[in-house]
C-alpha cells in the first residue's frame, strides 16, 4: 500500500512541473484522499517508490484512468512522453506469462499508442522509455454476454486435380500445417483488434467501452472453428459471391447452429493470387448473422499483438493488379492490412444491423480503409502518399453517431 501512495507523490510533482506543456487528463492519483485505489496484493517490484532526484521524465495515458475496468482482452493505451526525443516506449504486464507480456512501440513528437493484452483479474502495468516509469492498473473482467462473435474459418474439399488451388503468395509462408496455424493466428489478432477499436470508439463517444463479445477458450485464446464445405475451391470460385454467402450462412445454420451467434466466416479457399482476376475470385459481404470475406489480403494481417505495428507499418509493395483494390490504391503491404480487416468490421457491421452511412471516416462507408490509423500515430508512404502522413484523431477510422445509436441497441452491445 505504501508503494502506491509514495510512487503516487512523485508522479504528482512530475506532472505538476510539466502541466503547462501536457494539457490532457494525467492519470494520476491527484485526490488528497491519502488511501489506495485498489486493495489487494501489490506485486510492483520494489525500489519503484523512490523519488526521482534529478529531471522528472513523465509518461501520461490520456484515455484510461487508473484502476479502470473492461470486459474484453486487449487495452489500447494512448498517451504522451515528456521526453520528445525518446523512441520506444515498453509496457510490461507484470501480471501475465504470455508471449505479449512485453509490448513495445515507436513515440512520436511525444506521442503514443500501444496495446496490451490483459488476463483476467487485475493486471499490473509499466510503461517506460528511458527513465520515465508509470504504474497502471487495468482490471479486466470477462464478458457474460451470451451473444457473442464465432469466428469461421471455411475450407473446401481437397481438389487433387488442381495442384495450386490453396497456395499462398510467393511472399507468404507454403501450404502446411503451419501456414494454417498461421491463418488462425491472424484471424485471432484481426479479431482482437476490431473488438478493442469498436470499444474505443463507444468510449469516445461517451458511452463506456461496449463492444462485441468473442469466444475463448480456457487458455484465452480466440476459438476458430472450422467448416469444410462440400465442393472444391474452384466451385466457389466462380460462384457469384451472393450466391456463395447464401450457401454459406445454410451451411452454418445446418452444421453449426447458434442462435446468439453473428458469425465472421473466412473464405480461406479464396485466397490465390492468380493475373486472371475472373477466377481467383472475391467476397466481401455481410448481413443477417453472417460476415463473410475471402482471405486474399488474410497473408498482410499480424500473427500476434507484437507483429501490429510492423504490419501497419510495412510499405513494401504488392502487385497492384492484383491486391489494388484491396489496398485501396495504397498497394502495399500495410494497405492490404488496413483495407481487408477494415472490410472485415464493415461486414461485420453490416450482421449487426449496420447500414452504409454518408460519414467518410466511417467503418460503414470507406473509413474502414484507414483500420490502421487506429494503432498508429502516424501513417507509413504508399502509391498514394509518398511521404509519412500525420493523421488527425477525426482521420481513424470510426463508428458515426447513427452506427453507435444502432449498435446501442443490439444484444451484442448489451
Ligand atoms: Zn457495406
Amino acid at each position: 500500500m505504501k508503494i502506491f501512495n509514495n510512487h503516487y507523490l512523485s508522479l504528482f510533482l512530475c506532472v505538476f512541473l510539466i502541466l503547462p506543456v501536457l494539457s490532457e487528463k494525467f492519470l494520476v492519483a491527484e485526490s488528497p484522499d491519502p488511501e489506495p485505489v485498489h486493495s489487494g496484493p501489490v506485486s510492483f517490484p520494489t525500489g519503484t517508490d523512490q523519488p526521482s532526484t534529478t529531471e522528472c521524465p513523465t509518461i501520461a495515458i490520456t484515455n484510461y484512468t487508473d484502476g479502470d475496468e473492461q470486459n474484453y482482452p486487449v487495452a489500447l493505451l494512448r498517451g504522451t512522453v515528456s521526453d520528445v526525443h525518446g523512441k520506444y516506449l515498453i509496457v510490461e504486464n507484470l501480471s501475465s506469462d504470455r508471449s505479449s507480456r512485453i509490448m513495445r512501440t515507436t513515440v512520436y513528437k511525444g506521442q503514443f499508442k500501444i496495446l496490451v493484452e490483459l488476463v483476467p483479474g487485475v493486471n499490473y502495468l509499466i510503461l517506460s522509455l528511458g527513465k520515465a516509469r508509470l504504474e497502471f492498473v487495468l482490471h479486466y473482467k470477462k464478458s457474460q454476454n451470451p451473444y457473442i462473435v464465432r469466428a469461421i474459418l471455411l475450407e473446401s474439399r481437397p481438389d487433387p486435380g488442381r495442384q495450386n488451388v490453396s497456395q499462398y503468395p510467393a511472399d507468404s509462408p507454403p501450404t502446411s500445417e503451419e501456414s494454417i496455424a498461421d491463418t488462425i493466428a491472424r484471424l485471432q489478432t484481426a479479431l482482437l483488434l476490431m473488438q478493442t477499436m469498436t470499444a474505443e470508439r463507444f468510449h469516445d463517444a461517451g458511452y463506456g467501452r461496449r463492444t462485441f463479445s468473442l469466444e475463448f477458450d480456457s487458455e484465452g485464446q480466440i476459438i476458430v472453428h472450422h467448416l469444410q464445405l462440400p465442393d472444391t475451391a474452384i466451385d466457389y470460385q466462380n460462384m457469384p459471391p451472393v450466391q456463395l454467402y447464401q450457401f454459406v450462412e445454410r451451411q452454418i445454420q445446418n452444421q453449426m447452429p447458434a442462435l446468439k451467434a453473428k458469425n465472421l466466416a473466412i473464405a480461406n479457399f479464396i485466397r490465390i493470387p492468380q493475373k486472371d482476376r475472373e477466377k481467383m475470385g472475391q467476397v466481401a459481404l455481410g448481413g443477417g448473422n453472417l460476415a463473410l470475406m475471402d482471405a486474399k489480403g488474410l497473408f498482410c494481417w499480424p500473427r500476434t499483438l507484437n507483429e501490429v505495428e510492423d504490419v501497419f507499418r510495412d510499405s513494401e509493395p504488392v502487385d497492384a493488379e492484383l491486391f489494388g483494390r484491396d489496398s485501396a490504391y495504397r498497394n502495399t503491404r500495410w494497405g492490404v492490412a488496413a483495407t481487408t480487416m477494415g472490410a472485415a468490421l464493415h461486414e461485420l457491421g453490416h450482421a449487426f444491423g449496420l447500414n452504409h452511412t454518408p460519414d467518410p471516416n466511417d467503418i460503414m462507408n470507406r473509413g474502414f480503409d484507414h483500420f490502421n490509423r487506429v494503432f498508429l500515430i502516424v501513417e507509413s508512404p504508399s502509391a498514394q502518399n509518398r511521404q509519412e502522413v500525420y493523421f488527425t484523431r477525426e482521420q481513424e477510422s470510426t463508428f458515426s453517431p447513427e452506427s453507435i445509436k444502432t449498435l446501442l441497441r443490439s444484444h451484442w452491445f448489451q
